[in-house]
């Protein structure tokens, strides 16, 4: 072989040995999916402001930049939202996946299988993505089944929203939440903390380690009486301060934030003074709780739309039981001008439906609802975005469109901040850089 040959053959490999890199190098191109996002208007949850003409790079599921005008890279997929206003993925901050109140509701308990309350979570999940919810906090469900609706979600197996879940709420005995409430004596047994029901602070502390034993993301208590339980008062106080306060503790050390259902003042500021993060509908809370909120923190999720149902369905013969039919037109047409008087007086608010109680997809009223209740748009928007996030402690992942977080977007034809009832109709949903619904 000639000195040329070998010199030519040296040239071959290390010309193969390069294409061999190339290819290394553009099959790990390929692996990063890369979009480009042409936004004619941006809503900044941040600062409530709306932009103009922004082209969000989202790259392997994070947004990678955002930018001034409309410029696409090469390798970069478009999605054209130049004629759609562009927005942060919606967070509702408290439903019920695997409930959907109907007349039968009550007979669930006797006649439904986890299966059964698992498969209709699959449905649920969908159709909450759908609607442009791309984070729930789920407050409460049967068996766990939101802890393994979670994982299926996670794995990509189905398709729904980001969950983070309470598992099963904790209540005490005969309070709201107890699964056997309202049962006859030989179903009724005596539920322990492991079924989520509570008394004295000893089973407070073991209920909230069952719940991180179970897998779930964070506690939700009944502080109060209820409207849905088979029980007589919708607002009594059912957990005493160092209940509360075991609770809170043990929470802590889990790294779980608390979420309390509340109607009554009184059950609700022990609450507040126990520390617990957030208030659910809070229907009987008055200026002094307010004041106790904003001094502690505490974030209020007022749930309008629950109070608008129940208060429809009270006036349907048959439809509730007796002992539920009093509660809900009594307690439901109250919760809109609590949540007027709390905006008014400056109370955090991040946005929660209780849907489940309304059916799932259709949480984006609660926006149309706030907007009646003097909230301005941007306010009711940042209440679903930025501030729901504020509230999970997951402000640096979610909650707006910016660099490194989560590419959480949904995007709708006309101005929302003009009419906000553009929100009831979402056209594109991506979550994590996958699309979920297009054009
Ligand atoms: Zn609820």
């Amino acid at each position: 072989m000639t000195t040329n040959a070998k010199r030519g053959n040296l040239h071959n490999r290390a010309a193969a040995v390069l294409l061999a890199v190339c290819a290394v190098f553009s099959s790990a191109s390929a692996l990063a999916e890369a979009t480009a996002i042409y936004a004619g208007k941006l809503f900044d949850s941040e600062s409530g402001k709306l932009l103009e003409n922004r082209t969000i790079h989202v790259v392997d599921g994070r947004v990678e930049s955002v930018q001034q005008g409309f410029a696409k890279r090469d390798r970069e997929k478009l999605v054209d939202l130049r004629n759609y206003t562009v927005l942060p993925g919606l967070m509702d901050m408290h439903t019920h996946l695997t409930y959907e109140f109907g007349p039968r509701t009550y007979m669930e308990t006797f006649t439904w299988n986890p299966a059964d309350f698992t498969l209709r979570g699959v449905d649920t999940a969908r159709r909450t993505l759908q609607a442009g919810f791309t984070t729930v906090r789920d407050l409460g469900d049967s068996g766990n089944v939101t802890i393994s609706l979670r994982k299926a979600i996670d794995a990509g197996t189905i398709e729904g929203p980001r969950i983070f879940t309470a598992g099963k709420s904790i209540a005490t005995t005969g309070g709201h939440a107890d699964p056997t409430n309202g049962h006859r004596h030989e179903l009724m047994g005596s539920p322990g903390p492991a079924e989520g029901v509570v008394n004295g602070a000893d089973s407070a502390r073991a209920a909230v380690r069952q719940r991180y034993k179970d897998g779930a993301d964070l506690i939700k208590i009944t502080a109060t009486g209820g409207v849905l339980s088979v029980a007589k008062s919708g607002q009594n106080p059912q957990f005493m301060a160092d209940e509360l306060e075991a609770i809170v503790a043990t929470a802590r050390d889990y790294g779980f934030t608390v979420a309390v259902h509340a109607h009554g003042k009184e059950g609700m500021e022990r609450a507040i003074r126990a520390g617990v993060d957030s208030v659910e509908h809070g229907t009987f809370m008055d200026g002094e709780t307010m004041e106790l909120m904003k001094r502690n923190n505490t974030w209020y999720v007022p749930t309008l739309m629950a109070g608008e149902w129940v208060t429809q369905k009270s006036a349907v013969d048959g439809f509730f039981p007796d002992v539920v039919r009093s509660k809900a037109a009594t307690i439901g047409p109250l919760i809109q001008q609590t949540f007027a008087d709390a905006y008014k007086r400056g109370v955090n608010i991040a946005f929660g439906t209780d849907t489940g109680v309304s059916r799932h997809g259709d949480n984006a009223r609660e926006f149309v609802l706030m907007v009646q209740g003097g909230m301005t748009p941007a306010d009711a928007i940042r209440s679903a975005t930025w501030n729901a996030a504020r509230l999970l402690k997951v402000q640096d992942e979610l909650g707006s469109i910016s660099e490194g977080k989560k590419a959480d977007i949904i995007a709708v034809a006309g101005n929302p901040l003009e009419d906000i009832s553009e929100l009831q109709r979402v056209k594109f949903v991506m979550k994590d850089g996958k699309i979920y619904k297009n054009l």
